[in-house]
Parts: structure tokens; sequence; C-alpha cells
């Protein structure tokens, strides 16, 4: 077998490596009890555990399971109670969902720069600023501005990172929220979590994400006279098994994904044209980010890594000011709500110079995935094999 397959130097899932029908105990329970609805039963459910689990592992006030990362967003952001038309901050430099989540509420999302670190550059939020949502990408962590009353942490990419102070990413702001698509740290496929330190917050999203209702588990449920409107995004208890078995093996993750981040690190070349953006104490180690001179020494380095074998990624996915949806402000509604209520005045993309500096910092990235499943010697292998590739650049 080649090296690149012994090694599996793919595109890795992380968490999908560690689902095994032998560690499926709580599956295995709601499959017996034949209870796939969280609040069928007066006793604690698995998505109420998961919660529980997770309340602990993080240090997080409260934790609300749901369908996903961008459910958990809208969430968020509708707890807040908003205005239509009210400006959203946004990182330049992220996955579209968040983009998606806020137009969604009826909000105007305003990308910002980002800085060296490539999150978002907080020096640029406007005085006044009501609501910022920081993506931690890949792991790092951004710093939350103090002076924002409402700052999402999208903890999507970034489950088990610390803040230097040594809290935990998506803990620190006014809402956390966590995805388990099959791509990020833990999986169930799809699901999401919304962590919150204050308990009125956390009952204003469990009613929402309830059709606005008050749940007694095992009953039906009921609607007082300063009930609201909601929606379902109430998780199934398949979904929440599934993620407590996972949470089982984050740790181990996390040690697996620092041991061969070290290792690739080190491995990197000495050469005055790559720098390996460094980490800070705390980060998740998802991937190797390697910053090149120039585009175009990136774009060779990704046709070397991809001919021997190893897969990456670049970050030009992430350019949001240049997603149709935002560039061509898009929308199916017959106005193009809500881009329709966006203030031209207030509402423009803040940018020290057009987004050309943020632009040029994506474009000289290259991003090598970490494989913590693989044993010591396989991931010192494919680290010594990653650095023979790049010296040859
Ligand atoms: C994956 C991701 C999301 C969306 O998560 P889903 O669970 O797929 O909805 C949001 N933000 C970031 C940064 C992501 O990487």
């Amino acid at each position: 077998m080649s090296l690149e397959k012994r090694l599996g130097l793919r595109m890795l899932p992380f968490g999908a490596n560690y689902l095994d029908w032998s560690d499926m105990t709580e599956l295995q329970e709601a499959i017996d009890n034949r209870i796939l609805f969280r609040y069928q039963t007066e006793t604690e459910s698995a998505a109420s555990r998961l919660e529980r689990v997770v309340a602990q592992r993080l240090g997080a006030g409260h934790v609300l399971a749901v369908h996903n990362c961008t459910e958990a967003l809208r969430l968020a952001l509708i707890s807040t109670r908003p205005a239509v038309g009210d400006l959203v901050y946004i990182p330049a430099l992220t996955f579209v969902a968040v983009a998606g989540a806020v137009l969604s509420c009826g909000l105007i999302p305003v990308p910002v720069d980002v800085d060296d670190r490539l999150m978002l550059d907080t020096t640029l939020i406007p005085a006044g600023a009501q609501r910022v949502i920081l993506a931690h990408m890949e792991g790092s962590v951004a710093d939350v501005p103090a002076s924002v009353p409402y700052v999402i942490e999208d903890t999507a990419q970034a489950l088990g990172a610390t803040f230097p102070d040594g809290r935990h990413a998506g803990t620190v702001g006014y809402a956390g929220t966590f995805s388990f698509h099959h791509a990020k740290v833990l999986t169930s496929g799809e699901g999401g979590l919304l962590t919150t330190n204050d308990e009125r917050t956390w009952e204003t999203m469990r009613s929402y994400h309830d059709h606005g209702s008050i749940r007694i588990p095992g009953r039906y449920p009921i609607w007082g006279d300063d009930a609201f409107y909601g929606e379902n995004f109430v998780t199934s208890e398949g979904t929440a098994a599934v993620q407590l078995q996972q949470f089982r093996h984050l740790d181990e993750i996390l040690a697996g994904l620092a041991r061969h981040y070290a290792m690739a690190a080190a491995e990197a070349p000495e050469r005055p044209d790559l720098t390996v953006l460094p980490r800070r104490e705390g980060e998740v180690k998802l991937s190797v980010r390697i910053s090149f001179e120039s585009p175009e020494l990136r774009d060779r380095a990704v046709k070397a890594v991809t001919e021997a074998g190893i897969s990456s990624w670049t970050l030009d996915k992430y350019d949001l000011p240049a997603h149709p949806v935002l560039s061509g402000r898009r929308s199916l509604y017959a106005e193009g709500f809500p881009w329709n209520l966006a203030d031209p005045g207030t509402s423009a993309p803040i940018s020290r110079d057009g987004f050309r500096t943020t632009r040029d910092r994506i474009s000289r990235i290259l991003c090598l995935p970490m494989s913590p499943e693989l044993s010591e010697a396989d991931q010192r292998e494919q680290a010594t094999y990653l650095g023979t590739v790049l010296r040859k650049l």
C-alpha cells in the first residue's frame, strides 16, 4: 500500500474516526427504550444529559442542543430581541453560514477586515455596535471585545479550544455556538449546541427552539400570556446519543491533534518565503497553516502536496465580501428582504483598504489537516514526509 493510503493522508473527518458500535451505549439505550423524542419522558433524556455533560466539560452556564450550528447562530441572534434591519458585524473570513444565519433573522451582516491572526479586527468595530459574531476558525481563538453587549462566539471549528486565561472558547461572550457536522472536531453528521451563561437567556432560547412554549418533559407544551412565536429546533435522542459517545473521545482527539501539530510544525522547513502561523497555547490544532510569500508560491505548494498525495485546503472559499450572497445582496424574497432594509449609510462592509490586505492574507495561506487518530509513529512519518515535500518546493 502506498504511504499516502497507509497514513490516511486525505481530507479527514476527526470524530467520525471514533464512531464504533462497541461504544454506542446511549444509542443502544434510546433504541431499546423506543424513544427518540427528547421530551417524551420525565426522566433525564439523552439530550438533557448531553447538555449537562457539555456544560461541565466546557464550564458553560447553560447548554441547549439544536440541529446544527446555523440554527444555534439564528437562535442566539433572535434571543437578543433585535429590530429587523439591525446590523451584525461578522469576520470577512468565515463560512457563509454565518451570513446566512444573520440574514434569515432579518438582520444585515457587515463583514469586517481580519487581522494578521486571520480573526475579525475588533479595533474596526464602530462605537455603539450591538451585535458581533466572532468565528474561532480552525481552532484558533478570537479575542472577545468587551464593549459589545452581544458577542456571539461561533465555535463550530474550535470545540475544546481555550482562551489564554483557560476559559473555553464559546463560553465567554453572550452566547457560543457549536457544530457536529461531519467535518468538525466531533460529529453526529449534523448537530449543534448553543451555550450561554445567563439563565433567562437560556430560557428564552429554549422556549423559541420549542415553538415558543413552556415545556414540562413528558407533557404537551403550554403557552402563557407572554408567549412568543417560535420554531422547532429540538434535537433528536438519536443525535444526542451519538454526541455523548463522541464527547467521550474529545480529550483523546485533542491530544492527538496537538501531538501531530507539534511534529508537523517542527518538520516545516526553515525558509524565508514561508511561515507557519503561530498558535496560541490552548488553541485546537485542526490544521497547520502556512503563509507563503506570494499567492503564486502558495499555489505551487498546493500542486506539490496534491501530487504527493497529501490533502490540503485553502481559505479562499471563506472570502465573504467576494461571496455572491454578500456581493450581490442575494435573497429569495420578492423585495430582497432583508437587504432592502439595509441603511446604505451604515451597512457598508468595513475595511481599511477595500479588503485588499485581508484578501492578500487569505490568498497566501495553505492549510494541512491533522490526523488525531493516527499512531504517534504514523504521525511522525506523515510529518517527515510533509517536510520533505515542502523542502522541495
Ligand atoms: C460549519 C460551520 C458553521 C455551520 O455549522 P452547521 O452545523 O453545518 O450548521 C458555521 N460557522 C462555521 C465557522 C463553520 O465552520
